[in-house]
């Protein structure tokens, strides 16, 4: 089997394909503090897309409770333990080889799922039952908690650095995978990455139904349309990303799920991609300064072995086990940074949809102090910078400051009805 490189692991993998990656790469960053679970994006999505007949339980965004909630139920648990029962305690990284470039996470030890698969199956996976794809929002709002003396309460209540009581939404839809677990398995080779934009499709003519992807992808995203017999999955907006929403004729526009968003909580862009599937170097891309340089977003099970291209900002408040065998071991980082941002960081986040259009390229237009305190016993500044977000050619699409302005609505208005 061929061997390729996946950076999130720090080594090399094997894989059924050798290396050929595109020139840019669908990619996104959520942050999970901020999501309030108000399916807005899941409902966008759904109308755009996954209304018709085969489809009513066809959900390709969808927002899930954790840690009991999941779309197909526990199709994270069971990924897991498939892994756990082909490699036994093999869920390891060293993080004294990590290096800021080839290894930012450090090296992962154990075996990813095409590793661990057995000879006759491309990725090691399971094809959920009919009931797990009933529910796309089980144990809504459910949480969890360690357990005290019954009809007590704990002494020290809910407070950072971890809640005692937690539950976080996890947001979810393809992640348009580098080396994508769905289009390894299928024996049609009716899935490709398109070299434009590395989104990841599934060809309905080629497709002749066997849910070989369904099986082999551990996020559980292509899914099986019982009328039509043939699979489906998210197809990242594609007419959006080329420009074809008649909004905005002739430019990349993020697609729908992104768009919606009432909490503000993603940001979508298509970032440069080097021969061997790692990030190019732009530090003025805001996913590659997130990512790759303040280092606060992560993959989601980066030892899956896909490298997956949705990020995630973890929970601060999530118990720090729970959130290292989610996203490894670059959440402890990743929360502190977060917890007291640096200047340049609390800018970028202010570009979480505040434009329809996708963001290239960013600056910053310095702004005066409007705020201090302390923070773990350091001093925290915030400044009233304002960030400016650029499109392909350069041209401004938004700008927008630290500090929201406040607008007072002149009295007429007052009694309006
Ligand atoms: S998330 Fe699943 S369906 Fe999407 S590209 Fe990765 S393996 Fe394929
Ligand atoms: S629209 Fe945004 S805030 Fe609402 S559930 Fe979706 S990701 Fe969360």
């Amino acid at each position: 089997m061929p061997e390729v490189h996946n950076w999130q692991l720090g080594r090399k993998m094997a894989y059924r394909f050798p290396e050929r990656h595109p020139r840019r790469q669908f990619a996104a960053v959520f942050n999970i503090n901020r999501c309030i679970g108000c399916q807005t994006c899941t409902m966008a999505c759904k109308s755009t897309w996954t209304f018709s007949r085969g489809q009513e339980y066809m959900w390709w965004n969808n927002v899930e409770t954790k840690p009991y909630g999941g779309y197909p139920q526990f199709w994270d648990v069971k990924a897991l333990e498939l892994l756990e029962r082909a490699d036994p305690d093999g869920q390891t990284w060293n993080t004294r080889q990590r290096d800021d470039r080839a290894a930012p996470y450090g090296l992962y030890q154990g075996k990813t799922l095409f590793e661990a698969a057995p000879k006759e199956a491309e990725a090691l996976g399971y094809l959920p039952a009919d009931e797990e794809w009933r529910a796309p929002n089980i144990y809504e709002d459910t949480p969890t908690a360690y357990p005290v003396a019954p009809g007590t309460y704990h002494p020290t209540g809910e407070s950072l650095p971890e809640h005692r009581t937690w539950f976080f939404h996890l947001q979810r839809l393809c992640n348009h995978c580098s080396y994508p677990a769905c289009l390894a398995a299928c024996p049609r080779n009716a899935i490709y990455k398109r070299p434009e934009d590395g989104i990841v499709l599934i060809d309905q003519k080629r497709c002749r139904g066997y849910k070989k992807c369904v099986e082999a992808c551990p996020y559980k995203k292509p899914m099986f349309n019982a009328y039509s017999r043939v699979s489906e999955k998210c197809i990242g907006c594609y007419p959006r990303v080329e420009g074809k929403e008649p909004l905005f004729p002739g430019t990349a526009v993020e697609p729908r799920c992104m768009a919606a968003c009432v909490g503000k909580i993603r940001l979508h862009g298509l970032v440069g991609v080097n021969p061997d599937g790692s990030w190019a170097e732009d530090r003025q891309h805001p996913l590659y300064y997130l990512v790759r340089v303040a280092k606060v977003a992560l993959p989601l099970y980066p030892q899956f072995g896909t490298q997956p291209n949705i990020y995630y900002i973890p929970p601060r408040w999530v118990p720090r086990p729970y959130l290292r065998q989610m996203f490894g071991p670059g959440v402890d980082q990743a929360v502190e940074t977060y917890l007291a941002p640096p200047r340049e960081l609390l800018a970028v986040l202010q570009l979480f949809r505040a434009a329809q259009r996708i963001i290239f390229s960013y600056r910053i237009e310095e702004g005066g102090k409007i705020f201090e305190t302390t923070i773990k016993g350091k001093k925290w500044e915030m400044f009233n910078d304002t960030v400016i977000g650029l499109d392909r050619a350069g041209k401004e699409i938004v700008r927008v400051s630290v500090q929201e302005p406040i607008y007072t609505r002149p009295a007429q208005h007052l009694n309006s009805i």
